[in-house]
């Protein structure tokens, strides 16, 4: 199907700016031909009523959402072709469907486990910079969307109605032994990045907790107890997290966070794992990092299967989908969520926690913010002296952790 806009939901259609497009494609870049970024798969049937749907748009409309873990890129119609696709180092922002989705802010993993631009390994030095720094080219080019580095930027897209992209990186591999290279990824612009890829298990990540004096993320991932597979946490683990004044965002990506109640994936298997954990931790430690992407996700994971390591999972019988109903893509996502949320008897200071409220309060708590006098000597040259260098190096301290799976 070709790309036409979905009925109106989220912020819009923004401006219609196509990824590379200040380029020749075919001339410049090798052109793929690209999934679509609006009816890939059959629109989810939430079975709401008039009202519900109302206040559902209603809210996502207004609040402020953030996911905590996506792919927001188009990836070739033909799975198969990703491979050669990311070998051109040009992974094209899905603006249109991006506009459409009602989302503030999106954790953005780049291409993760897939970075192979220069070789056949991944998270390679050379393709990780190749990757974060020929996307935010593309950004420059156009204003819908932007790039997050701080709380004020974060304010900035919500107030302004635009999208912005929070880069991250899933593994901390690409910084081999040399911790100086967190502050280049930093200066150019990296605010998340992963301990461990794939599955930091239960002892790195209550390490992780234990030593970090900031909120820690668990950004993509489910409760173990209510799908018993490696990559799901156990309980103590997500105590943990919330314990720091961390956010645990439901992963969906296809096969993982699966439920006895629904063990065909579904939008609703996510959210039994999204009530466990709200009901384990409490509400305002839980929020959504589906990990979806625009393409055939299922496809993927058999392609990249050794580099995602999924031939590990290990876990009860399930029935195989070809996508996650509900929850597809970066585009539906947060309407479903919020749709269900809504339908399920959830009150608009609850859904305004989980759909970013939450992440937000973590991020305050998380990333370097100047106080005001500080800035005032930046711009006095001279003063302040001290806190100008203090606070100039202390994000290192502020780079956070997050656990979960590709
Ligand atoms: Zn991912």
């Amino acid at each position: 199907m070709a790309d036409e806009l979905p009925a109106a939901r989220g912020q819009g259609s923004g401006s219609g700016y196509a990824a590379y497009s200040y380029l020749t494609a075919g001339e410049d870049f090798r052109q793929f031909e690209l999934a679509p970024q609006f009816g890939r798969v059959p629109a989810y049937a939430a079975g709401l009523s008039a009202e519900q749907q109302q206040r559902a748009g209603r809210l996502l409309t207004d609040l402020m959402v953030i996911s905590l873990h996506d792919h927001p890129v188009r990836f070739p119609l033909r799975m198969e072709e990703t491979p050669e696709y990311n070998r051109t180092g040009r992974q094209h922002a899905a603006y249109a469907g991006l506009a459409a989705s009602g989302m503030t802010v999106v954790f953005d993993n780049l291409m993760d486990g897939t970075a192979c631009v220069t070789g056949n390994a991944p998270w390679r030095w050379d393709d990780v910079i190749t990757d974060l720094g020929m996307r935010q080219a593309d950004l420059a080019h156009q204003r819908d969307v932007m790039t997050i580095r701080t709380i004020a930027d974060i304010d900035e897209a919500h107030r302004d109605r635009r999208v912005g992209l929070v880069f991250g990186l899933e593994a901390a591999t690409p910084i081999e032994n040399e911790l100086d290279r967190l502050d280049v990824l930093y200066g150019l612009g990296l605010r998340q990045i992963g301990i461990a890829y794939s599955d930091a298990n239960a002892l790195t990540a209550l390490d992780v907790c234990r030593h970090s004096d900031k909120p820690v993320f668990l950004t993509h991932a489910g409760a173990r107890a209510v799908w018993n597979t490696s990559r799901m946490k156990p309980d103590h683990v997500l105590r943990a997290v919330a314990e720091t004044g961390g956010v645990i965002g439901m992963s969906a990506a296809p096969h993982t966070t699966l439920s006895a109640g629904h063990p065909r994936h579904t939008i609703e298997s996510v959210m039994d794992h999204f009530r466990y954990c709200a009901d384990l931790v409490g509400i305002d430690h839980v929020g959504f990092g589906p990990d979806t992407l625009y393409g055939d996700h299922v496809k993927l994971h058999t392609i990249f299967a050794k580099l995602l390591s999924l031939g590990a999972t290990r876990g009860p019988s399930f029935e195989p989908v070809r996508y996650v109903d509900g929850l597809e893509n970066p585009t539906e996502n947060f309407a479903n969520i919020t749709g269900w949320l809504v339908s399920h008897g959830f009150g608009d200071e609850e859904i305004r926690a989980v759909l970013g409220g939450n992440i937000y309060r973590a991020l305050q708590g998380i990333w370097v913010s100047l106080p005001p006098q500080a800035r005032a000597g930046m711009a006095n040259q001279g003063q302040h002296e001290s806190d100008r260098g203090e606070h100039a190096y202390r994000h290192r301290d502020h780079e956070h952790p997050s656990g979960g799976g590709p």
